[in-house]
């Protein structure tokens, strides 16, 4: 058995929070390739360290003295090497970021540096080998990820070593020069790491014991998901869950490896396993509950809509042509329509509706701001008649108006537009419904 763990940046704060890392780590032997964050806050009003990198090479990329802002960030990485009592200095590697910095090494060279320098100071610390990401993930000219190469390449570097520490959140082009993934991006690290070694396990390791039903932020204590299929998991994190970056699920899916959802402050608790697929039923009927705000629907009408060929390709010709991409399209029998990321279309309003007038030729369109959408997930759907009706009553009760609703055909999700402004009642009435 070899396991691949990851460990965000909450885990890895402070020398506190290495130890525990440590304990977890020699507590089991198969925990063999470790893919570390940067350190992240040590208390709610602390910087992460990847934020402390952006904000300093911004100052070096202005031309403004960072020398100051420099230091902070290597005061945070001496702190935690003297509270782990490692006989190891920063000191050359800090006057290599300065050069760089100054070089203008770019943006994302900049934020890397907050994973490279714990994965060394990790590496010593478990006496693992260190393999800095730069030289097994690869990305494309075009800054895309590159997974057959970076397999290939990375199946066969760490292929040397029993024991490795990989810095999570990037790579680098073919030539060298430094790429991240986006914030959040140590998650696809872990999962590229776990399929190049063949992992029994990628476990990813958190401040919460597992993945949550709904936000807490918005339902008080929500019930931790023992068990959640990759499929749901990727609905919930598309709609706004934020537990692991909804990327890493695509390289441990093809290979069929198990995620387990781990607590570093809280060890023994089982956290959430996401699993290809499973026979053991969801507590609840639904696995969970997520959603987004900020949506805008746009309604095209047009008499006998529905026996036009290639209406509903025309109009979506407009929303490509503008570059932008859709959410939902419910329709009825002369009406379209359409639901848009406010933020991206507020822009190109007014050239989207032209487009779509002189390609559709539709008699009318209207838009409606400020709308969210909300995802009810679950596998156990499927054989369960009521759902819907569940989620309709505890919205009816609670006053909340339904702008849309979209069931897709696999019966894994329904898809609920209302205003902004009701956005946290609806979530509370659901999760209400169904778990309490
Ligand atoms: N440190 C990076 C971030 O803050 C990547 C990560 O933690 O996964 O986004």
């Amino acid at each position: 058995m070899k396991k691949v763990v990851k460990f965000g940046g909450s885990s890895l704060a402070s020398a506190a929070q290495f130890k525990k890392v440590g304990d977890i780590i020699r507590a089991d032997k198969q925990r063999a390739y470790v893919v570390p964050s940067a350190p992240g806050k040590r208390f709610s009003e602390d910087t992460k360290v990847t934020d402390m990198l952006y904000g300093c090479y911004a100052l070096a990329e202005a031309d403004k003295d960072f020398s100051k802002e420099l230091e902070a960030i290597h005061d945070r990485y001496k702190e935690i090497i003297s509270g782990l009592k490692l006989d190891l200095s920063m000191d050359a590697e800090f006057a290599a970021i300065a050069e760089n910095f100054k070089a203008k090494a770019g943006k994302d060279y900049a934020a890397s540096r907050g994973e490279y320098l714990n994965g060394i100071i990790m590496a010593a610390y478990l006496g693992f080998e260190f393999v800095d990401a730069a030289k097994v993930i690869r990305f494309t000219d075009n800054g895309e990820f590159d997974a057959e190469t970076t397999h290939e390449i990375m199946s066969k570097y760490l292929g040397q070593f029993s024991r490795a520490v990989v810095p999570g959140f990037y790579g680098a082009y073919e030539d060298g020069r430094i790429k991240t993934f986006s914030r959040g991006g140590s998650d696809i690290t872990g999962a590229i790491v776990a399929k190049a070694i063949r992992a029994d396990v990628y476990e990813n390791w958190t401040d919460v014991s597992g993945v949550l039903t709904a936000d807490p932020r918005i339902v008080k204590n929500p019930a931790p998901i023992s068990v959640i299929t990759y499929k749901e998991l990727r609905e919930l994190a598309y709609m706004g869950a934020s537990v692991l970056h909804e990327d890493a699920i695509f390289p441990v899916r093809q290979e069929n490896i198990p995620i387990n959802i781990k607590n570093t402050n809280a060890p023994e608790d089982a956290g959430t396993w996401i699993v290809g697929s499973t026979c053991q039923k969801s507590q609840y009927i639904i696995t969970g509950i997520a959603g987004k705000k900020g949506f805008c629907a746009v309604n095209i009408e047009k008499d006998m809509m529905n026996s036009e060929i290639g209406f509903g390709r025309k109009v979506l010709q407009a929303f490509e042509d503008y570059g932008i991409s859709f959410e939902h399209i419910p329709s009825g029998i002369d009406t379209m329509t359409v639901f848009v990321h406010q933020d991206e279309f507020i822009d190109k309003e007014q050239s989207v509706v032209s487009a779509i007038h002189r390609l559709a030729k539709p008699d009318s369109i209207d838009i409606e701001a400020d709308l969210a959408l909300i995802a009810v997930v679950g596998r156990g759907m499927r054989a369960q008649k009521g759902t819907a009706a569940t989620v309709f009553k505890a919205l009816a009760a609670v006053d909340v108006n339904i702008k849309m609703i979209d069931q897709g055909s696999s019966e894994q999700n329904i898809i609920i537009g209302v205003a902004n402004r009701d956005f946290e009642t609806a979530i509370k009435a659901i999760y209400g419904a169904f778990v309490n």
